[in-house]
């Protein structure tokens, strides 16, 4: 594997401790972007919903004093999330149906998703798990062992997608233990991360999961989630570089948003940064009704005008797929447009 400390990483370099000094109310999170009082009110009021925690690194790359930063607008609560139209619901995606079993979504043919843990490093608002029931679903060391005896009785999986929650806020001795019992199943020949980890809290790719990662005989897939080119930092790069060296495979998923990256220079921009650092656009995924998340929804006219000009502006592996969740479906659906 190839270490961290061959390249310059900028402080905190310890990532638990910017887990633990991560901005959890809307007073703290209002003064670190030098915003006023009279956001406070309706900031409180949401964040009963679903609480605040955003990363220093991640507010870290917000311009001051703009309540429209585009980073900003995926943590910040809104007063608009207190009133949902009636068909934004709490399990837009029906996954209840699917959880087979504790911490386990079998949903498409050959690969699981497994609930690897509750926590994010970061809290945005417009998550379609903003109301998933992690309480049931929360997993000890001892039980993934019980969980993954579901790969047993299930030999059409061959990739474990680990997931959360943000399955890299568990501590690399717990990944290993993971992962271990996933060594148990050969049929697995792909282990993904779904992994908000890289962008937010980027000092997360230590060495010693870049060294645990290179270890392992499975291809690892990390597939990242950045939804505008400003959170492509410094830091990021280097890791996404240490990744690519260690033989991870990079994709990158965005939502589209109102307010957040809807128009096509925003996406375009996006993609190359992604591209310039190996990280290869993957899914753009249309939001799903999710119970207070309405004002980010771009109507599905609008969405489909963006995409064909993203398409009319740049090549054709920097344009991600054009996603919906449905359910019931085998695959999620690629909403196609004519050119
Ligand atoms: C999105 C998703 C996957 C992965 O699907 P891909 O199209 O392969 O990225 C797997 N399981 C569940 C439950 C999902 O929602
Ligand atoms: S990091 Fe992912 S799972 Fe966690 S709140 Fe954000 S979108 Fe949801």
């Amino acid at each position: 594997m190839i270490p961290l400390t061959e390249v310059k990483v900028h402080a905190p370099n310890d990532w638990q401790s910017e887990i633990r000094q991560m901005i959890r109310t809307p007073e703290a999170l209002l003064a670190a972007v030098e915003l006023g009082e009279e956001w406070l009110d309706a900031a409180q009021a949401a964040a009963k919903l679903f609480p605040v925690r955003v990363t220093p690194s991640f507010v870290s790359k917000m311009a001051k004093g703009d309540p429209n930063d585009p980073l900003l607008r995926q943590v910040l609560p809104l007063k608009e999330e207190l009133s949902s139209p009636n068909d934004y619901v709490t399990d837009p995606l029906n996954e209840a149906e699917f959880n087979v079993s504790t911490g386990i979504l079998h949903k498409y043919h050959n690969r699981i998703l497994t609930v690897t843990t509750s926590a994010c490093a970061i809290h945005c608002r417009y998550c379609f798990r903003r109301h998933f029931p992690y309480s049931d679903n929360n997993q000890s060391r001892s039980q993934w062992h019980q969980t993954l005896t579901y790969l047993a009785h299930h030999p059409e999986v061959d990739e474990v997608v680990l997931s959360g929650g943000d399955p890299l806020m568990l501590t690399n001795s717990a990944l290993t233990s993971l992962l271990n019992e996933i060594d148990q199943y050969p049929q697995v020949k792909r282990i993904r991360f779904h992994t908000r980890m890289p962008i937010v809290t980027p000092t997360r790719v230590d060495d010693e999961l870049l060294a645990l990662l290179a270890s392992k005989a499975q291809k690892i897939i990390f597939v990242v989630h950045s939804n505008h080119a400003n959170e492509i930092c410094n830091t990021v790069r280097t890791v996404a570089r240490l990744l690519n060296m260690n033989s991870v495979k990079l994709f990158n998923q965005s939502v589209l948003m109102r307010g957040v990256n809807d128009n096509p220079e925003q996406l375009r921009q996006l993609s190359e940064s992604l591209f310039d650092i190996g990280i290869q656009p993957y899914y753009l995924h249309l939001m799903d009704k999710v119970e207070g998340a309405a004002h980010f929804t771009v109507p599905d006219t609008e969405a489909l005008k963006i995409y064909r000009q993203l398409r009319a502006s740049t090549s054709g592996y920097l344009v991600p797929q054009l996603a919906r969740e449905t359910a019931g479906e085998a695959a999620k659906t690629i909403v196609s447009t004519p050119t």
